[in-house]
């Protein structure tokens, strides 16, 4: 039998903490009875776990059998799972605590959070601002410290901007390495599982404990992760490659751009070798991005049709209730992704667009695995700017989508990075950059994140 007393504190401590950060709308369902009954059954394995007692959120489009997953989407408003994901599962077994479910852009598709049902979730910096998106919900509930991990999805960035944004450790592993059973599909050569913290090493025991192969997600890979080691004695041999196309961009904000001179001025400090490198097509990618996960997009998404998922509205006959039900139940954005995505598809563009851009998709891949034949890690800002207003970019999507322009690249290529926090801006908002391994090399970026959190002030 666990011992309860602990256990309570730590719930009651979410408890609190979500109480008093309510105006950050971050939490969508509370599943504190449902973490308390399931503590009370723990047994010695769970009690000796890696993730014992730390509280968890989870993004509402990840899977718990019993209980809603909306997609912050009135189609699914009512629905619930009918199974749970393999990466809660591994949780629990570990001894984590799910306590929450956290807010999202509807479908995962958004980089602010705005387009939920349950309205905008906030910056817990500074409530004018928005928290990024789409796993807005599940960055804010850490920054806010309402529990200590949260898991989002990142399919163009959704983990990483949102973690800049806040001001937290953000991490889209390699594509294959977090088993996708029951994450709700967006675009799905592209959906990853990925990782908030407030601190490294949970970070670190979350992923060692969620990733690995499971048979109910054929893209999971067998290659093994060996745990990390935290006396990496090989950091300081590290390559650094700086890309000159990410910091050409005119979006790129000065307060971004200083924080990357500081980084490259600490490695050279510390005898870390820095190189300029290239990634000449770094100006297709946001095109790229946008053709084959908006025809991704509407592929999966119509399985929405009123017939087996969440709300349905009636009419006389099956089409007018496909109508129906779709018109009614996505919102703007949605829409928007499934109209361009059927067009994508659609004979006649399939080969111009779709056919071209899955190629071009190849071309981009290639340049990042040459850049590794000679470096070890890349260094990029995460977002082009900190956090921006709520309501600055939702008038605007192509404005909303050019946002994406430094982490929808590793997405195409499978490649896992990580934002990390470094510092504030004028404004007091959180500054993070983004560091990229070659795949399956996480540990490299884990080691030398921990260098810079042990060494640069
Ligand atoms: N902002 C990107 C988009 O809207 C990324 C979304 C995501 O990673 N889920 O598509």
């Amino acid at each position: 039998m666990p011992p309860i007393d602990v256990i309570e504190k730590r719930l009651n401590q979410y408890r609190a903490e979500n109480e008093k950060n309510k105006d950050i709308n971050c939490i969508i369902s509370d599943l504190y009875d449902l973490a308390f009954n399931k503590y009370k059954d723990f047994s010695d394995k769970q009690i000796n776990g890696r993730l014992y007692g730390k509280l968890f959120a989870v993004k509402d489009n990840i899977n718990i059998k019993d209980y809603p997953t909306t997609c912050a989407s009135k189609i699914l408003k009512k629905h619930n799972s009918i199974y749970t994901a393999t990466a809660i599962k591994r949780i629990e077994n570990a001894g984590g605590l799910v306590v929450a479910k956290t807010n999202l852009d509807e479908f995962a598709m958004g980089s602010s959070n705005e387009y939920s049902i349950f309205g905008v979730s906030k910056n817990p910096n500074n409530l004018n601002y928005v928290c990024g998106g789409s796993s807005g919900g599940s960055a804010a509930a850490v920054s806010a410290r309402i529990v200590d991990v949260a898991l989002g999805s990142d399919t163009g960035g959704s983990v990483r901007q949102p973690a800049s944004f806040c001001g937290v450790y953000g991490l889209k592993p390699t594509y294959g390495r977090i088993s996708r059973h029951g994450l709700t599909a967006f675009a799905s050569s592209f959906d990853q599982i990925g990782i908030f913290s407030n601190e490294l090493n949970d970070l670190v025991d979350t992923f060692e404990v969620i990733s690995g192969q499971d048979y109910n997600d054929c893209t999971s890979s067998k290659i093994k992760n060996n745990p990390f080691d935290y006396s990496e004695s090989e950091t300081k041999k590290m390559k650094i490659g700086i890309p000159k196309e990410y910091l050409e961009s005119n979006s790129l904000n000065s307060q971004v751009k200083n924080k990357i001179d500081s980084m490259i001025k600490f490695f050279n400090k510390n005898n870390f070798i820095v190189k300029d490198i290239s990634l000449p097509l770094t100006k297709k990618c946001i095109s790229v991005y946008y053709i084959l996960s908006t025809a991704e997009a509407a592929s999966n998404l119509s399985r929405y049709d009123g017939v087996i998922y969440g709300s349905r509205d009636n009419a006389s006959n099956i089409k007018t209730m496909y109508k129906n039900t779709r018109s009614l139940g996505f919102g703007e954005e949605v829409k928007r992704r499934i109209i361009l995505g059927t067009f994508i598809l659609s004979s006649g563009y399939y080969d111009s667009f779709y056919n071209k851009a899955l190629k071009v998709r190849r071309l981009i891949k290639n340049d990042f695995l040459k850049a590794f034949t000679d470096i070890d890690i890349i260094l990029t800002p995460t977002s082009p700017s900190s956090a921006f207003k709520i309501g600055e970019k939702i008038n605007d999507p192509i404005k909303m989508y050019l946002s994406d322009i430094y982490t929808v690249p590793m997405s195409l290529a499978g490649l896992p990075a990580m934002n990390f926090p470094c510092g504030y801006d004028t404004n007091g908002l959180p500054i993070g950059l983004q560091l990229t391994s070659n795949q399956f090399q996480e540990n490299k970026i884990f080691a030398l994140s921990k260098f810079i959190d042990d060494n640069f002030n």
